[in-house]
């Protein structure tokens, strides 16, 4: 028997890297509720320094997170944080 089992082996699971988070987080912001989707984000912006400090927006981002599901997000804050995403990733593109 073989009881050495990975907790995620058999779980299809998508990593965000970080030219994902930008395209997903408007995936999110613009298209609604994904529990995982936001689990995802959350996770690699906790594991991820280099995407916190080029976002710095990254307060915004949670909180844009955490109040999604329970009421729609500012249009303010939501067309700030797309906008300043799509300049940052679009400048610091090769
Ligand atoms: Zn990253």
């Amino acid at each position: 028997m073989n009881d050495n089992v990975e907790p995620n082996a058999g779980t299809p699971r998508r990593d965000i890297e970080c030219r994902d988070l930008v395209d997903v987080l408007y995936e999110y912001v613009d298209g609604g509720c994904d529990e995982n989707l936001r689990a995802q984000l959350q996770e690699h912006l906790d594991n991820c320094p280099s995407c916190v400090e080029k976002l710095g927006v990254e307060r915004e981002i949670r909180q844009l997170l955490r109040v999604r599901c329970a009421q729609a997000a500012p249009v303010e804050l939501r067309s700030r944080i797309t906008t300043q995403l799509r300049v940052v990733y679009r400048t610091s593109r090769g």
